[in-house]
């Protein structure tokens, strides 16, 4: 491919020239098993540590409070799957309805098995109201297990967590969030906002893909998912994935390093792509809430066209961006977590995700304010829809 401007980095992100080095002698000369009895197994013990070290250096919690897996979904299911496996039936499970799969299939699952199961709704910017969660905490009785994302992977609205755990605290319910959205784009300090569980993936902040990690506070209630070995404190069994583990630490220190001076530049780019945008289109509109946003996210509704086909046009030209979640296409349906948000059936459909990350260029940003607005134009063209048009036909 001749161009490639790459606006995909919430679906997966380039991994860091820094990572792959630190992976390196992984592959090669350091290969031991760090469980083995002998000194190079020891050797390559000591790496996993100071990879643990590093990961907890970046979420402020303690060593043995972190868990590798194999991807976030893993860790969502694992944390998920085994609360419930601890307190039986009993377990009440409260989620959100624009949580990615990897936490919605498994509360779904559960409820499906006779547990009680809500998932709370969003407003027109995607916020949850915090009063229904606390009334429903509230009034439920026995144990509780809340599971809301750090923040939504199609439209980056970050949810309160620190008003969230409060609340969680205040009713005695566990709380887990899947963090893989914020890391490397906020902070995360699991001191300061007392999540119990969290879940994390390398691939989302410039590791490689296939290497997840979890948080598990210290007295946590949890069989574990994976039942064999001893690794991990006996919480996630089988032999580590040391060169990923190790790739992961690395995209850890980066980020805390890096973070703050990113988010700035992310912002600055992300707003100049949507300030162009919104003035070379009519009929668009911003999803989501935009005083609490990652950094790096802009999801767009452009009105009586279909995303899909903004997103193949674009492709044409180089440009990657997705609508919806990657996991989710394949599917013409519109985004569940649009859906959710009340978004008008004129611009349900025409939803578009840009995902920025540090490797992006106000070059590249030009380049699709140059490209992107006669696409527009062309398809609301073909559309038999628009304000001027009948729409009364639309699905
Ligand atoms: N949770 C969220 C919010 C995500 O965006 C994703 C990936 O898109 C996942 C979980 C799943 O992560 P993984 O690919 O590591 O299984």
């Amino acid at each position: 491919m001749e161009k490639l401007v790459y606006f995909d980095n919430n679906a997966t992100t380039r991994i860091a020239p820094e990572v792959r080095e630190a992976m390196e002698p992984f592959f090669d000369s350091l290969y031991g098993n760090p469980s083995s009895m002998h000194a190079f197994g020891g050797q390559i013990a000591k790496h996993l540590d100071r990879a643990r070290e590093e990961v907890a250096a970046f979420l402020n919690c303690e060593v043995d409070e972190v868990i590798f897996t194999g991807c976030a979904t893993e860790s969502d299911n694992a944390a998920i799957r085994g609360a419930a496996d601890w307190y039986g039936k009993d377990l009440k499970i409260i989620t959100t309805a624009v949580e990615h799969p990897a936490v919605l299939q498994p509360c779904r699952r559960l409820k499906a098995l006779g547990h009680e199961e809500i998932e709370l709704p969003v407003d027109t910017a995607g916020q949850i109201d915090l009063e229904q969660l606390r009334e429903y905490l509230k009034n439920a009785n026995g144990p509780k297990l809340v599971t809301i994302m750090y923040a939504n992977n199609e439209t980056g609205v970050v949810f309160p967590m620190d008003k969230i755990a409060e609340i969680c605290k205040e009713y005695g319910a566990v709380l887990h969030t899947d963090a893989v959205q914020v890391a490397g784009k906020i902070p995360v300090d699991v001191k300061k906002i007392p999540v119990d569980m969290l879940s994390m993936s390398g691939h989302k902040f410039h590791a490689p893909k296939g290497i997840g990690l979890m948080y598990v506070r210290r007295g946590t209630r949890l069989k574990p998912f994976m039942l064999g070995g001893h690794q991990e404190s006996s919480r996630r069994a089988g032999t580590e994935n040391v060169p990923y583990i190790v790739g992961l630490a690395k995209a850890c220190e980066l980020a805390r390093l890096g973070m703050a001076e990113e988010a700035v530049k992310l912002t600055a780019l992300r707003d100049r792509l949507e300030r162009g945008l919104l003035a070379a289109c009519p009929n668009v509109r911003v999803n989501g809430d935009t005083a609490n946003r990652l950094p790096n996210t802009l999801n767009l509704s452009f009105e009586y066209i279909e995303g899909e086909a903004i997103a193949y046009h674009l492709s044409d030209l180089g440009i990657c961006i997705s609508t919806g979640s990657a996991c989710a296409s394949g599917s013409l349906d519109p985004s569940h977590v649009i859906r959710a948000m009340g978004v008008p059936f004129t611009a349900v459909h025409g939803s578009v995700r840009f995902s920025l990350s540090r490797y992006n260029t106000e070059e590249e940003v030009d380049y699709v304010l140059e490209k992107l607005p006669p696409v527009i134009k062309r398809l609301r063209e073909l559309s038999p829809f628009g304000p001027d048009k009948d729409i009364t036909t639309f699905q």
